[in-house]
């Protein structure tokens, strides 16, 4: 008979470097997890490049399994082949419009947070509807409750997403491309696109001040502001490449030059400052 540890070569998965088993027990204890406190929301702040107050924040997942954080590279791609991204993705809906309506009736801010979306909950009907309820339900302007979908996702299924995005966009809702220089849309589909917001890839942000990424950086900003657009830099690490960015135009950073993603209780904080 051959060795268990050779089998168990052959089943494992090249994508996400576990194997099946793993895979599974990630999926069962996810399933588990869902609609439960064990997923929570991170807040990163964005600020205003030139007066660098507070603009929003980005919610971030997180899934806190056995005392530790799994982070949503780990757990996001086994939500979307398994469909469990659908009820993972309400519930992060959910707790965003919560804490937007808490820091309205605490703090009395409006402060807009911006949710990760899965393309793959963009194609069904039914998020919109949900996207409309949940805003309905915590009585929250639909504007500060935001959407970042990634590029190279949305362009796949532009089709079937740009009524969604149109439906969503004429009730209020403000949508962020993110990632954006690493997918291929095309002009004609971005100029269709109803999106507030072009988030520069952090990996450009990354490698200036090299002229490649110079010159990306630069076109990118010159694309966006000519079609309506803010201009979002993320992965801002230091100050320099702040000054870099805030010289070609951009109008927001986000990153760790800034602050790291927040808790709740330390993004209330960091709101408190802000506003002192
Ligand atoms: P993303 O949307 O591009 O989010 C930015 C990622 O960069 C976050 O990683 C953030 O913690 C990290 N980051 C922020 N500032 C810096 C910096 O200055 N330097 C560096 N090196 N990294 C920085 P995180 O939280 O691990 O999220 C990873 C990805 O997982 C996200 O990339 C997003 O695609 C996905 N994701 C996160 N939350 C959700 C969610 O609620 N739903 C969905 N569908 N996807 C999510
Ligand atoms: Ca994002
Ligand atoms: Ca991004
Ligand atoms: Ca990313």
């Amino acid at each position: 008979a051959q060795p268990l540890t050779d089998k168990r070569i052959r089943l494992y998965d090249a994508v996400i470097g576990k194997s099946i088993l793993d895979r599974m027990e990630m999926e069962i204890a996810l399933r588990a997890a869902i609609n439960t406190d064990a997923i929570e929301l991170f807040y990163q702040p964005k600020v205003a490049a030139n007066t660098g107050r507070l603009c929003g924040f980005e919610a971030l997942v997180r899934w806190k399994k056995d005392g530790a954080y799994v982070p949503p590279d780990h757990f996001i791609p086994i939500a979307e082949e398994t469909g469990l991204i659908m009820p993972l993705g309400e519930q992060i809906l959910k707790i965003a419009a919560a804490q937007v309506s808490d820091w309205i009736s605490a703090h009395n801010l409006n402060i807009p947070v911006a949710v990760n979306m899965s393309a793959l909950q963009l194609v069904s009907e039914k998020f919109a509807h949900f996207y409309k309820s949940t805003v309905k339900r915590y009585d929250i302007p639909a504007d500060l409750l935001q959407l970042e979908l990634t590029e190279s996702a949305t362009a796949e299924y532009i089709d079937d997403i740009l009524p969604i995005l149109n439906s969503l966009r004429d009730f209020g809702c403000m949508i962020a491309l993110d990632d954006f220089g690493t997918g291929y849309s095309s002009l004609s589909y971005l100029k269709k696109m109803p999106i507030s917001y072009l988030k520069l890839d952090r990996s450009f942000v990354e490698d200036l001040p090299d002229s490649d990424a110079m010159a990306l950086a630069r076109i990118i900003s010159l694309l966006g502001h000519e079609l309506g657009m803010e201009l979002i830099a993320e992965g801002v690490e230091d100050e320099q490449t702040a000054q870099i960015l805030e010289g070609m135009g951009y109008d927001q950073f986000q990153g760790y030059h800034y602050s790291k993603p927040l808790s709740p209780d330390e993004a209330t904080a960091w709101i408190s400052r802000a506003y002192r």
